[in-house]
């Protein structure tokens, strides 16, 4: 048998038997778990309600005359039922998660606890200014620290997440081109090659052109290339810094310098604001609007597609097209400005381009990621940025004995690999991908930035310690020097130890079944 360092078996010495079908088609403690209508009967239930007294029909004969069909479980199934889905997600409490481009970072549990407090947990969003004054205070102070991290003059809150900030940017900037007079004529935004495929998502959604621009041999914006792409029909142009490639982009002002003398408007994709905030201003760099993802960079949690926040700071150029509602100050009292016509007499948002989102955007987010600014200071968002660039660099060092580096020399939050070093192996990027699942990790961001082959980018954030780095770095280690001793069949089973081996993930994303339709549809009525 072979053992790790701590002397835990590492590897089991019967293959054949980790595949053992079991009666109930249970793993040890995976349980299968099928559909909550497929377990219930219909004629299950968890409570026991006496049966009503006679009492007057006043449905007007429009008494419902078949089953509800609901599922039918006692309360102990039902609450395992749920518990056992819970526990079907792999989360950063449970393991790292080496996305990158996402920023997966410890979530603190004193912001569990201050997003908890009754005052913030419990706040309906209709209730007068009055009864809120602290919640609005909370949203003040949060838009003042992210005004003076960024380096720029006003913030939108509302957004709700890092692609709804790219849509509030962008329609600040179509506001602003409309205003001047040349909404018919600047249609043309500008995108590098390596995007994140929410820009140019976002874009087209605005009514423009994406126009793609490619990148130079160090995985950055080839500036000449942008320069000659400039003309009087370019709204803007759309960058990440740090890029999806891990790289600071170097000639940022010239890029931004450049966008401006051609009249259009410089939007920055602020994703990665983690690998920089304490260090770098975008404002200093030219940026007319960048959004900040708070469940990145200032660690509130990933929800399974929300709830995110993506407040959008805006440039001096477009703080009047910001959306309304937003929270101003008076004589120490905090009220929102809820009406363009109110706007007006405040100036930021006195063009502003309407409403983004029913209320005033995530108030869960706002506190726990307050709650992590002020706990970590100047000092240790500063420390986290430098501790999150660190560990990238340690684990691109380490890995680049096997591993292939897409683009030479230091990286910053996230490193880069491509698929060169299984060349001729058979192996491709997703089979070592499903490899690492064996292994117990979530594998890395594949197949993105699309400008590398077999991407696999890696972003470990500062929240590992080096003995989970340096697992996490032999455990891949290990997998490249099986697939170059030409394991292929290995990688090619791989998962085996996961409930669920290859499913079809492109049928799955193009034809979802949502909706769960009765074997016997006329018994499950009955
Ligand atoms: C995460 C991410 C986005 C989108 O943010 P969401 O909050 O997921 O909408 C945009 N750009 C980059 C580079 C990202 O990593």
């Amino acid at each position: 048998m072979t053992m790790n360092s701590t002397g835990r078996p590492t590897r089991s010495d019967n293959a054949a038997a980790t595949d053992a079908p079991t009666f109930t088609g249970n793993k040890a403690l995976q349980i299968e778990e099928a559909l909550i209508f497929e377990i219930g009967d219909f004629a299950g239930t968890g409570v026991d309600l006496a049966e009503p007294e006679a009492r007057e029909d006043r449905l007007g004969g429009l008494n419902r005359n078949s089953d509800i069909g609901l599922p039918g479980l006692s309360e102990p199934e039902t609450m395992r039922h749920f518990v056992r889905l819970s526990q079907k997600n792999y989360a950063i409490d449970m393991g790292p998660f080496p996305l990158g481009s996402c920023t997966m970072k410890h979530n603190p549990r004193l912001n569990e606890k201050v997003a908890r407090l009754p005052g913030f947990a419990d706040l309906h969003p209709l209730a007068p200014n009055d009864a809120v004054q602290g919640a609005l205070e909370v949203i003040d102070t949060l838009a003042f620290w992210l005004k003076e991290l960024t380096g720029m003059p006003a913030v939108a809150m509302s957004p709700k997440a890092g692609a709804h900030g790219e849509l509030c940017g962008m329609m600040a900037i179509k506001a602003a081109i409309e205003a001047r007079g040349e909404g018919d004529q600047r249609t043309r935004v500008l995108a590098p090659e390596s995007a994140h495929g929410t820009n140019p998502a976002t874009a087209v959604q605005c009514g423009f052109k994406v126009d793609g621009i490619p990148a130079d041999k160090t995985g950055r914006v080839d500036l000449e290339a942008l320069k000659a792409k400039l003309g009087d029909d370019v709204a803007g142009i759309m960058v990440t810094n740090p890029n999806t490639c891990g790289l600071f982009e170097r000639d940022i002002r010239a890029i931004a310098d450049a966008v401006h003398e051609a009249g259009g408007y410089f939007y920055c994709d602020g994703a990665n604001f983690n690998a920089i905030a304490g260090k770098v201003r975008p404002g200093d760099l030219g940026v007319d609007a960048m959004h900040i993802n708070l469940h990145k960079t200032f660690s509130t949690p990933h929800g399974g597609g929300g709830p995110g926040s993506g407040p959008t700071v805006l440039s001096e150029a477009l703080a009047a097209f910001a959306p309304i509602p937003y929270v101003v100050s008076e004589e120490g009292k905090f009220h929102l400005v809820e009406t363009r016509r109110a706007a007006k007499a405040e100036g930021d948002g006195a063009e502003s381009f309407g409403r983004l989102t029913a209320f005033h955007g995530q108030m869960g987010m706002f506190t726990r990621a307050l709650a992590y600014m002020l706990s970590h200071g100047k000092d240790g968002i500063r420390q986290a940025a430098e501790d999150a660039v660190l560990n990238a660099n340690y684990v691109q060092a380490r890995l680049k004995q096997e591993m292939t580096v897409a683009f030479d020399g230091y990286c910053m939050h996230e490193a880069l690999f491509d698929d060169r070093f299984l060349k001729n192996t058979g192996v491709e990027t997703i089979d070592f991908a499903k490899a690492m699942i064996d292994e117990g990790y979530h594998p890395m961001t594949m197949y993105f930035p699309l400008v590398v082959h077999g991407a696999m980018l890696i972003e470990p954030t500062e929240s590992e310690s080096k003995r989970e780095l340096d697992q996490f770095c032999e455990a891949l280690l290990s997998l490249s020097k099986r697939a170059k001793s030409g394991e292929i069949e290995f990688f090619q089973a791989a998962p085996v130890h996961a409930p669920r081996r290859r499913l079809d993930e492109t049928v799955a994303a193009r034809k979802p079944i949502l909706r769960w339709t009765p074997e016997n549809p006329a018994e499950a009525a009955e």
